[in-house]
């Protein structure tokens, strides 16, 4: 059989971060297997339809590298797939349900399913449901004649179609995450396949949609784990062979209490977002990972890792590397705390071994005239290895464009003194008629000057550093002398002499 797997979210707002797992995890299974990787827009609530959503996931998936093989842009065999264009298809399995005596129609008003509860609440039945019990008291198919039924109908009153669940029978299935589950039907609610408005609810749609594309496993978040069990009783209500199911583990925040909410990531001011989303409905922008500066990959590497491992010690998986060693078997049961310095990290390790040029580009890119290539190719090489993201390296080489107005005060107090400003004053000597340096020249320069008379480094180079940077540490000072150029050095030098005398 081959590898089917979907990502079906709901254009509902922002794609979170863990929908983006469950979409990463999806799409390394599938790689994993040569299987295709589908995208299907699960619409069919248009209450809570929110414009540019859909744009934003495609994008979102994009940015993170786990484009889909089939979906409303990428095409495919087993479309639309989009569930608003399905909407007759999913109509014919309610009708062949009620056919049956496995679906029934219900006519309650809100007032009367309210009611309902309020009854079931009084007599202190702690899960009130509408179910074996509860419908034969209830205003549907059951319990009224055929003809009036047939009337209600035909005078258009508003109905829903609601699956008929056994009175008391297990459930079970075997999750390939959570392994046994077993649920009975005695907890369970008769749920709404088709809603009044002709729109099939997300439990009827997805399994028709599932099955008639083909899925072979459904890999999703733990959240829907309570409507698997419906799912495979409509699995075997309308004699399907159900596919796979594997739960995937919460994202849980950083202390371990609770589910990782937006309100949560904001309040520890950390994205939730893959991308900056412009909420339509508030108005409030929401910052993304990739705008805060992590790179797709840094980023999918730290989102595999919240979940799953692959055992053993190594941390960093390039994409192709996460395909090879996915496994669902290796997928945690616990949920997994999210920690933003993880994801700092692994975003510090992937900076470092990006190549120049393309840091470059990023950096210059983030100034609004644009930086003279060599600079900026120099600039990222001194401070890659520094940095968190490319933003930081702005901020971390701002010194080099323009000189410190302000000098560290322990760096002054321990180095600056009288034989490190006559040593600094004979160093400007020496780079006075020069235009341009290298650092391998500058280093060589700056040694053979010391070397005139051994003095030791310690006496100097601190108090060189100060009077370029104003900082007491940072990058490498050759590459830093180099960059800045002769001129400028000298420069800084006598100024930092008359600002610390
Ligand atoms: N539309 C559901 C969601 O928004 C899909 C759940 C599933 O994958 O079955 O997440």
């Amino acid at each position: 059989m081959s590898v089917r797997v979907r990502f079906a979210p709901s254009p509902t707002g922002a794609l979170h971060i863990g929908g983006v797992r469950t979409a990463l995890y999806n799409y390394l299974f599938a790689k994993k297997h040569k299987g295709a990787f589908i995208l299907r827009i699960e619409d069919t609530d248009q209450n809570r339809f929110v414009a540019g959503a859909e744009n934003y996931i495609e994008q979102a998936l994009e940015w993170a590298g786990v484009s889909p093989d089939e979906g409303v842009n990428a095409g495919g065999d087993f479309g639309p797939y989009k569930q608003s264009e399905r909407k007759d298809l999913y109509k014919q399995f309610a009708d062949q349900l009620l056919a049956e005596g496995k679906a029934y129609y219900a006519f309650d008003s809100s007032e009367e399913l309210d009611e309902m509860r309020e009854r079931l609440k009084e007599a202190r039945v702690a899960n009130p449901q509408y179910n074996a019990i509860t419908r034969m008291q209830m205003v549907n198919s059951l319990t009224l004649s055929d003809e009036e039924v047939k009337e209600r109908i035909e005078r258009g009153d508003d109905y829903v179609i609601r699956i008929k669940l056994p009175r008391n029978e297990d459930v079970r299935f075997k999750d390939l995450v959570r392994d046994w589950v077993v649920v009975n039907t005695a907890t369970m609610d008769d749920k709404v396949l088709l809603k009044s408005d002709g729109m099939p609810t997300y439990h009827l749609a997805n399994i028709v949609d599932d099955h008639m594309m083909e899925i072979s496993h459904v890999i999703r978040g733990e959240e829907w784990l309570p409507s698997a069990p419906l799912h495979v009783l409509l699995y075997e209500y309308l004699g399907w062979e159900k596919p796979e199911f594997a739960h995937l583990p919460l994202l849980l925040k950083p202390d371990g209490n609770g589910k990782l909410s937006k309100r949560a990531a904001d309040k520890l001011g950390f994205p939730i977002f893959p991308l900056n989303w412009n909420d339509p409905v508030s108005g409030e922008l929401s910052k993304g990972f990739k705008e805060e500066g992590y790179l797709s990959d840094a980023f999918i590497n730290f989102l595999a890792f919240l979940g799953w491992n692959p055992g053993g010690e190594e941390e960093i998986f390039s994409m192709d590397e996460l395909i090879d060693a996915f496994t669902i078997e290796r997928i945690n049961k616990a949920g997994a705390r999210f920690d933003i310095e993880k994801a700092k990290w692994f975003n510090e390790q992937y900076l470092r071994t990006k190549p120049d040029e393309e840091l470059a580009e990023a950096y210059s890119s983030l100034y609004d005239q644009p930086i003279e290539k060599s600079k900026s190719l120099a600039i990222v090489a001194a401070l890659k290895e520094r940095v968190t993201f490319v933003q930081d390296i702005k901020v971390a080489g701002s010194f080099f464009f323009e000189s410190p107005k302000e000098f560290d005060e322990k760096t002054t107090r321990k180095k600056w003194n009288e034989f490190a400003v006559e040593k600094l004053k004979g160093f400007s000597a020496e780079l006075a008629p020069l235009n341009e340096v290298s650092k391998e020249e500058v280093k060589e320069i700056f040694m053979a000057y010391l070397a005139t008379d051994e003095t030791p480094l310690g006496k100097v180079m601190p108090a060189l550093r100060l009077a370029l940077t104003g900082q007491g540490g940072g990058p490498d000072l050759m590459a830093i002398m180099s960059i800045l150029g002769p001129k400028e050095v000298v420069d800084r030098i006598n100024k930092a002499i008359q600002a610390l005398a």
